[in-house]
């Protein structure tokens, strides 16, 4: 069995981890999910409580949340990968405005399901802050805000705080303004994966853990060297998704790295702020990103690990010592008074990225196969969204969820190696060199515009 991640939210859990059984005869179900993810679980959940006399499983190779799900940022939020521009030119106007206000419900959504099940997920709504400290982010931050209000969005959606205002609220080094969302929750990840495996396990869905699927085609799921006959089977692998042959192009994964601090004391947090555990990052091009726990530590993560040539995946690299080392720079810097503190638990994992960065939902009605996934870093409420619309695609329901414009989005595919490794590797530090540049130099380059263009910002 691979073991779970040793990570900050792995190590929160009060429960021993014991396995769940595996696969070990041929099988009969109406649906097969292949991941026990956010994905799979929120599929099974609202296919259950639509139809509870559906007969369900989910298989996972490792155990429920072993992926990103159990793994990242915690952040629950209603950033969708796919910017308001790129969507309408994907449809139209109104219909990427109805995608943005769907993620603000699923953030309400997901705290909604949280609350009915009594799934302790150390959830509070706080909002997100995107912090400046340099002039050039504070004119993205300003310009951000900007769009919002000219796509239709209030100041109770998206607002941006002055220098004096985003101080009393996050006390960043050098902070010029910051803007802010409430469409945002502080979440322990696995706790709310675990609990979720627990809640759809007492509505009757089986979960297999330690079952890997090997292969799948339709109506039939290879586990464990077994046949599983069904109606329906969701691919919920994510960013494992290309450790299937038929899907080796189809998005990439890409890892995001994570560190956690022992708890601050009080006076170290009447210092800093994020008095309603508010996430934050800021407008660098290298994605960062924090929150503070139940428990008053930082966790805290951001891309810049290197991506792994033809696309692997392995354990090793959910350690990357020069990046945790730049985290925790990066974390000091932006909050010197935590100089010195202790670092308890570095991890990472993967998470896939599309061609176009686009995320979908996909429904191949003649195998009856379906798929979601490509949340870039976005997946914690992007997949209960996913699983409400495929809950409604299996069941033939036309609803509002199932015309959004991400449902039967197909990107193109990645390109072979190594040309696949050279462009994806290369866009990362041209990415971690313009924002060098852009801090010394004050101007915006070239990359920045690239970056933005790729993901319709
Ligand atoms: C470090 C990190 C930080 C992140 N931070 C955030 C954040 O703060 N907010 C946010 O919105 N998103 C974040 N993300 C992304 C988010 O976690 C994911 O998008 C989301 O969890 C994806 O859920 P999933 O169920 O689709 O995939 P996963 O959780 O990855 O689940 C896929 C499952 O499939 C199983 N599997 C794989 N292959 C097979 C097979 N052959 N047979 C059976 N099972 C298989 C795996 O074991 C795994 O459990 C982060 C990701 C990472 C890695």
């Amino acid at each position: 069995m691979s073991q779970p991640p040793k990570s900050l939210w792995w190590d929160s859990l009060s429960k021993p981890l014991k396995p769940r059984e595996s696969v070990n005869s041929n099988l009969n179900f109406d649906v097969a999910i292949i991941g026990a993810g956010y994905t799979g679980l929120w599929s099974a959940y609202y296919l259950k409580q639509k139809e509870p006399n559906l007969n369900i499983c989910v298989f996972d190779a490792s155990v429920a949340g072993f992926g990103a799900s159990g793994r990242n940022g915690g952040w629950c939020s209603a950033l969708f990968p796919v910017g308001l521009d790129k969507l309408a030119k994907q449809s139209d106007r109104q219909t990427a405005i109805r995608m943005q206000k769907t993620m603000f419900e699923t953030v309400n959504e997901v705290g909604r399901i949280i609350e009915k099940e009594n799934i302790d997920a150390e959830w509070q709504k706080g909002g997100s802050y995107s912090i400046a400290r340099d002039d050039i982010q504070l004119k993205r931050a300003k310009m951000e805000a900007n769009h919002f209000k000219e796509w239709g969005f209030n100041e109770d959606d998206y607002t941006f705080l002055n220098e004096a205002e985003a101080k009393e609220r996050i006390n960043a080094s050098n902070i010029l303004g910051t803007t802010f969302t409430p469409h945002c929750a502080a979440i322990n990840p696995a706790k709310l994966v675990r609990q979720l495996a627990e809640v759809i396990e007492k509505k009757g869905v089986k979960i297999f853990e330690n079952s890997k699927v090997t292969n799948f085609s339709q109506n039939q799921v290879f586990v464990n060297n077994y046949l599983i006959k069904t109606n329906f089977i969701i691919n919920a692998t994510e960013a494992y998704r290309s450790n299937f042959k038929k899907y080796k192009r189809a998005s990439i994964p890409v890892y995001s790295l994570m560190i956690a601090t022992e708890p601050l004391s009080q006076n170290v947090w009447n210092e800093i702020g994020l008095k309603n555990r508010e996430t934050f990052a800021d407008y660098r091009n290298v994605i960062i990103y924090g929150q503070r726990t139940k428990d008053n530590r930082f966790a805290f993560g951001g891309r810049g690990a290197p991506y792994h040539f033809g696309s692997k995946i392995n354990p090793i690299f959910d350690q990357h010592k020069k990046t945790h080392e730049d985290l925790l720079e990066t974390l000091i810097d932006i909050f010197p008074v935590i100089k010195g503190v202790k670092v308890t638990h570095t991890w990472g994992g993967p998470l896939a990225i599309a061609r176009d960065w686009a995320s979908h939902v996909t429904f191949n009605q003649k195998s009856n196969i379906l798929s979601a996934g490509s949340y870039v870093g976005d997946g914690v409420g992007t997949s209960n969204l996913a699983g409400r619309t495929i809950s409604d695609l299996i069941l033939n329901r036309t609803t509002d969820l199932t015309n959004l414009p991400w449902v039967q989005h197909k990107s193109k595919k990645w390109e072979i190696e190594p040309f696949r490794w050279i462009g994806v590797n290369s866009t990362l530090q041209m990415a971690k060199i313009a924002d060098v540049v852009e801090k010394k130099f004050k101007r915006e380059t070239f990359v920045t515009k690239l970056l933005n263009k790729l993901r319709g910002h």
